[in-house]
């Protein structure tokens, strides 16, 4: 009986330590089991993206269309299908405005449980909005919460469609409303050629994000990198890994 227990708890403990590990790789934004995944690019050239995840919401995408217009830079918006069907003029204002739009899938759900024909239906109905609101480049994507792992990256290979998460997290790790300058010292410090940099503005919580814009675009300009959108990272540098 003792040794039976014994055995129980051992097999309960390699469960435990493969759930962890599942999450752990779940999590991660630089692996992914099957598919193309883009975290960062590797370029010679001195050139980084600016991305933008969620909505489009109502105002905050003006304001951000604003300062980016201001500043003269091209961003990657990764938006919700959700929100676009919502608000599916603001999509085509940011696609007007030359931005590129990406796919953050259609109801912004942690995608690691779902069956393959609802992960087909949040990518279909997300990509239907974003041409309609009359996007023409390739469509990339992102997981919401960055989580992937098995159906997901299956059914993105089995499309595809390429995943694209990000190498530069400025908001994360500096509390509930960071200071817009602790921001922009964060992509300053930790951005190099081909990072992809992962923003969020599209809410009244994040207005310290969007305060943040200016800084780190005439910063990023000051060390002498050039912003572009993550397809044109990708086509100065084809060889990504
Ligand atoms: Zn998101």
């Amino acid at each position: 009986m003792k040794t039976f227990l014994l055995r129980l708890g051992a097999a309960g403990l390699v469960l435990l330590a493969l759930s962890w590990g599942g999450w752990q790789l779940s999590r991660n934004a630089s692996f992914q089991l099957f598919g193309g995944l883009v975290d960062r690019v590797e370029t010679p050239l001195q050139q980084v993206a600016l991305t933008f995840d969620d909505g489009p919401t109502p105002g905050h995408t003006e304001a951000i269309l604003q300062q980016l217009d201001t500043l003269g830079v091209k961003a990657t918006f990764f938006l919700v299908g959700n929100a676009m069907s919502d608000h599916p003029e603001l999509a085509a204002r940011i696609v007007d405005a030359g931005h590129q739009v990406g796919n953050h899938s259609k109801s912004h759900s942690r995608m690691v449980m779902m069956s393959p024909s609802t992960v087909r239906h949040e990518l279909e109905f997300t990509d239907r909005l974003i041409r309609a609101a009359g996007f023409k480049g390739e469509i990339d994507f992102r997981p919401p919460y960055g989580k992937k792992l098995f159906v997901l990256p299956w059914v993105l290979r089995q499309r595809g469609t390429r995943t694209v998460t990000w190498d530069v997290e400025p908001e994360s790790g500096l509390g509930k409303r960071p200071p817009a300058q602790a921001i922009v010292d964060k992509v300053l410090a930790e951005t190099r050629s081909g990072s992809i940099i992962l923003m969020h503005v599209m809410f009244d919580s994040r207005v310290t994000s969007l305060q943040a814009v200016p800084g780190i675009v005439e910063g990023l300009r000051g060390k002498g990198y050039q912003l572009v959108t993550v397809n044109e990272l990708l086509q100065a540098a084809p060889a990504t890994r």
